[in-house]
């Protein structure tokens, strides 16, 4: 094709999604991609917990769970998530419903006391600073925004973060603190951690001595496929490698169960697990063991939580395969974008051309396609790709779902085709 030709063809191509973008406004739709939520079939499959814990108010080791006390949580749940986020049980506290709360409790005890192994409280620092793989999760970016701590983006790889990078970063500056990790399907780019990853993190020399990697294991088991994807044990990485009170790992049940009335869990060194409950009981008096007593009852043990996931997986598969679908046939081969087809967890990434994802986002907008803010994955909000769109599918109904997915694969042809026009 002559350059004409294919400016020809471009213009055609132009026309044809300016038509289906018109097509799509006068549709009026309202719908929204935003925010991993479960959908209310998901938690309709945790609906049993309603009734419970029935006309028992006794543990196993007969404690009374309407009662104040208990700063551990019950051990019979801590037993049964032992084995889910790869922590001893001893060494894992089954606390409040959510687990972003004990991210932001813990960064807030490091900034007000002093952590096992640190010269100094983190407000006495001059500067503090966290490494933050990219693309991740708004929320980890926000806490570090609302305590002023600094964010050093360092890129994604297949395998999690850039580790020449993150060891270069550790290594020279005593200001980085910390590193947010979400090792298995990580939001929003589905990526797993691999073994060296892991073993690089738990190894690598830090210039701060207090040095944390925050193990934000959200979607330890939110698999999607028949190969659910193990990751490295990192507590017994960083034991392994004389760094036990490197690491500290979170999790909870808020998308197993409920996402708002779930179980979160802290999980790390002895040493680190004493500094947290010693600084939670100047807070609590103890955490809601009723609804712990009733998630222990109703998923019963280890294999009872891996069922309950295999129907959560049942609901969440056909959405997923719909967006793989739509984005394929819609724009499979346009050269336009590219997107992660992920094994687990809730997000789908969207990369379009540099320079387009605020674009798409706001035509998808004023369409009536409610998308995450394009940036959002990034520190401060700011892309400096411009390209990355974090799709959320569990929420809509399928036929929602499949609705937005087109009427986002048009945004993304006009924005596009026009930018090449134009380029
Ligand atoms: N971490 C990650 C990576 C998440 O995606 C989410 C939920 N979107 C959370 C934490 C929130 O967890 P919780 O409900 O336990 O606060």
């Amino acid at each position: 094709m002559t350059t004409e030709q294919s400016h020809d063809a471009l213009e055609g191509q132009f026309e044809r999604a300016q038509k289906d973008y018109a097509d799509l406004a006068a549709r009026g739709l309202s719908l929204d991609l935003t925010r991993g939520k479960p959908a209310p079939e998901q938690l309709d499959l945790s609906e049993a917990l309603l009734g419970l814990p029935g006309d028992t108010h006794t543990a196993a080791d007969g404690t009374d769970v309407r009662n104040y006390g208990g700063l551990q949580g019950l051990p019979e749940l801590r037993e049964i998530f032992a084995g889910v986020l790869q922590t001893p049980v001893g060494q894992l506290l089954a606390l409040g419903n959510s687990s972003l709360e004990l991210m932001h409790d813990s960064i807030v005890h490091a900034l007000l006391g002093v952590l096992p192994g640190s010269e100094r409280r983190w407000v006495d620092e001059e500067r503090i600073a966290f490494l933050c793989p990219v693309p991740g999760y708004d929320r980890h970016f926000a806490l570090c925004e609302r305590f002023g701590i600094e964010m050093i983006p360092v890129a994604m790889t297949p395998e999690g973060p850039d580790m020449d990078e993150v060891e270069r970063l550790a290594a020279a500056d005593p200001a980085v603190k910390g590193i947010w990790c979400v090792p298995k399907y990580s939001n929003p780019d589905g990526v797993s951690y691999s073994d060296e990853t892991v073993a690089r993190l738990a190894a690598m020399p830090t210039a701060a001595p207090d040095f944390r990697i925050f193990w934000d294991n959200a979607y330890a088991a939110h698999h999607l496929t028949d190969e659910p994807v193990e990751i490295a044990d990192v507590l017994a990485a960083c034991a392994d490698s004389g760094n036990p009170d490197r690491v500290f790992v979170f999790g909870s049940s808020s998308k197993i169960t409920f996402a708002g009335s779930g179980v979160a869990f802290f999980g790390s060194s002895p040493a680190n697990v004493k500094w947290l409950l010693a600084n939670n009981s100047k807070r609590s008096i103890g955490p809601d063991k009723v609804n712990q007593l009733r998630h222990a009852q109703f998923l019963r043990d280890e294999a009872g939580v891996r069922a309950h996931m295999d129907r959560q997986r049942d609901l969440l598969r056909p959405k997923f395969d719909a967006v793989q679908r739509i984005l394929e046939a819609e724009l499979g081969g346009t050269g336009l974008a590219t997107w992660t087809e992920p094994k687990g967890g809730y997000f789908v990434t969207l990369r379009v051309q540099d320079g387009c994802a605020k674009e798409v986002v706001r035509r998808a907008s004023e369409a009536g396609i409610v998308l995450t803010p394009a940036g959002a994955t990034h520190p401060y909000g700011d892309d400096p790709d411009d390209a990355t769109i974090r799709i959320a599918p569990s929420y809509p109904g399928q036929e929602d779902l499949e609705q937005a997915m087109h009427g986002l694969t048009v945004c993304v042809r006009l924005v596009g085709i026009e930018k090449q026009l134009k380029g």
